[in-house]
């Protein structure tokens, strides 16, 4: 799609612009599940249009801003397989930019400077407040004489930077996901500060609605799509494009993400930043391809499980719907586990292998833990249920109550016997399957027991527990480092 937008000034016709979208992320913490989703719908619909996605750091905030959430923000989006056209803007080095159009606006009367203190707007809403009003700006100082400036600033007051808001002005716009959106100026606060206080001969910190008009115009961004909870602010900056007379972009508002309980989601929740479920064992895979159900529908015929890499071409706002999405663990694991188990034992022990190192557990051979990888892979939800299966066969398992009572069975002991001393006879520590099969069946008739209770006994003592994978092919495995004889030795 190519969007048609207005004639600037100095070309004198109408203009097609191809796509470019952006994500503004504030590094005021790390990057969070919702900007990510927001992330990746500006990234597949310019994947779509065969746009520019573009990434605009929002950095303002100096106080709260830092280094290492902006590597976290980027870590975690290429993590997801979203990349970037062109270096990252950084907001901060642009703020002479900013200034100089809020001296347009002084210039142009559609700002004021506003010496109204802290107190005196608390005691404002105070009043609003007993009057039963919504609390709001009143807009005294939008027309001060030039003597009672003069003596605010003798009085030593520092002033903000207002921007006019008339009350009787309707704001719409045609919202991708939204429709037609209508906005009422009365209903945004009053004049909106667009500078923070300074004195009155300078210029304050430019603030987020001036701020993000003049980069996304500079930065030529056709299409604004960002969280629902931004509704107000646009209606806001879509008055800060027509005084500026700059082309008014499209805008798509995104639903909410919320929790089980139907409310936003939040820090409360547990985990809400990307990092936090790379870390829990989610794959990047089934992440995205999460993410992109959390308020889109796929088009009938499309399968739920996708790889985003292949989606874009059906990805489209139609299909977002307005109402909130709600987070499902569930669905959330039922991917993950689909990605699981779909990849090849090799790219499985990608996965699992710096997490082995981290924990100290070195492979024997990479054809052992690929074999390892393949034994666990069916079972896992998380990568990290890989870790926590594979820690038996790399530390002493604990006996656990279930292992213990079997290992009390009279005849156990007989069986392990019996399994010790054919395991010493042989040449090598390393047991093949059949040799394993072989030595279970020679348990069962030369101990006269049933399989079952020699297959359990044998577990116990190799695993300390009665659940877990493939038996015959965990002992195979173990046998590589001699751990079954060590193991079943300690209860003999
Ligand atoms: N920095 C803003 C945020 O993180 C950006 C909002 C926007 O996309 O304009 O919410």
């Amino acid at each position: 799609m190519r969007v048609r937008i207005p004639s600037v000034p100095y070309l004198n016709r109408l203009r097609t612009l191809t796509v470019r979208v952006r994500l503004a992320p504030s590094p005021t913490g790390t990057l969070h599940l919702g900007t990510a989703r927001t992330a990746l719908f500006n990234w597949l619909f310019a994947k779509k249009e065969g746009g520019t996605f573009l990434l605009r750091i929002e950095d303002t905030d100096i106080e709260r801003s830092k280094e290492s959430y902006i590597n976290n923000i980027f870590d975690g989006l290429k993590w997801l397989g979203i990349n970037w056209n062109e270096s990252p803007i950084i907001q901060s080095k642009r703020v002479n930019e900013h200034k100089k159009i809020i001296e347009t606006l002084l210039n142009k009367g559609f700002a004021y400077r506003c010496y109204a203190s802290e107190s005196e707007l608390d005691e404002m809403r105070e009043t609003q407040k007993k009057n039963g009003l919504a609390p709001r700006y009143d807009n005294r100082h939008r027309n001060l004489t030039p003597e009672q400036e003069s003596k605010f600033i003798k009085d030593g007051r520092n002033p903000v930077i207002r921007f006019k808001i008339n009350d009787q002005k309707i704001i719409s716009w045609n919202d991708l996901i939204r429709g037609e959106m209508t906005w009422s100026g009365k209903d945004l606060g009053g004049d909106m500060v667009i500078a923070r206080r300074a004195p009155a001969d300078s210029i304050g910190d430019p603030l987020y609605n001036l701020v993000v008009v003049v980069d996304d115009s500079a930065m030529q961004i056709s299409h604004v799509i960002r969280g629902e909870d931004h509704l107000a602010n646009t209606a806001k900056q879509i008055l800060l494009y027509e005084a500026l007379d700059l082309n008014i972009p499209v805008f798509a508002h995104t639903p909410l993400i919320l929790n089980s309980e139907g409310k936003k989601l939040s820090k409360r929740d547990g985990v809400t930043s990307i990092s936090d479920f790379k870390e829990m064992g989610y794959t990047s895979e089934a992440m995205a391809n999460y993410m992109t159900l959390l308020g889109w529908s796929v088009p009938e015929g499309i399968n739920e499980r996708f790889k985003i890499s292949e989606i874009s071409d059906v990805f489209s706002f139609e299909k977002v719907n307005k109402a909130s999405a709600k987070f499902d663990w569930d669905k959330l694991n039922w991917l993950n586990s689909q990605v699981i188990h779909e990849m090849s034992p090799i790219t499985l022990l990608d996965n699992l292998e710096p997490l082995f190192k981290r924990n100290g557990w070195k492979l024997p051979s990479q054809e052992w833990g690929i074999n390892l990888a393949e034994l666990l892979g069916p079972s896992m939800v998380l990568i990290n249920d890989g870790v926590n299966q594979a820690k038996p066969f790399f530390e002493e398992p604990q006996l656990h109550e279930d292992g213990k009572k079997q290992l009390e069975i009279k005849e156990a002991k007989e069986v392990l016997r019996f399994i010790l001393e054919n395991l010493e006879k042989l040449d090598s520590s390393s047991i093949s399957n059949q040799q394993a099969l072989d030595l279970l069946s020679q348990a069962t008739k030369t101990c006269k027991v049933k399989k079952g209770l020699v297959m359990k006994s044998l577990r116990a003592a190799l695993f300390g527990t009665l659940n877990g994978p493939d038996l015959i092919k965990s002992w195979v495995l173990l046998s590589r480092f001699s751990k079954d004889r060590t193991r079943i030795r300690r209860f003999l």
